[in-house]
């Protein structure tokens, strides 16, 4: 994975402003997930992870959802939802 001096590397997937320094931050997508921001960074995780990558992965297990919106899909909706935030703790 080739990463730039400024941290950015593969397709542009979301960009979130912060809500405390209202700087951008961009997430996305080369084999792995990557993020601009210092959480990000700084992240101990293998695969890195953080927030705004969070929030990627629940608009995308959301839009999936709301475009089938079964029953079944929603099980499987809040099963990916719920494996998204036990890798936070
Ligand atoms: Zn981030």
């Amino acid at each position: 994975m080739k990463i730039n001096d400024m941290g950015k590397s593969g397709e542009l997937l979301m960009k979130c402003k912060s809500d405390t320094t209202g700087e951008i931050y961009e997430v996305r997508k080369d084999g792995d997930f990557n993020c601009t921001c210092l959480g990000y960074q700084t992240s101990k995780k293998r695969p890195k992870n953080c927030k705004h990558i969070r929030r990627y992965k629940l608009s995308v297990i959301l839009e999936n959802f709301l475009l089938v919106g079964s029953q079944d899909n929603l099980e499987k909706a809040i099963e990916d939802i719920e494996q998204l935030f036990k890798k936070e703790v």
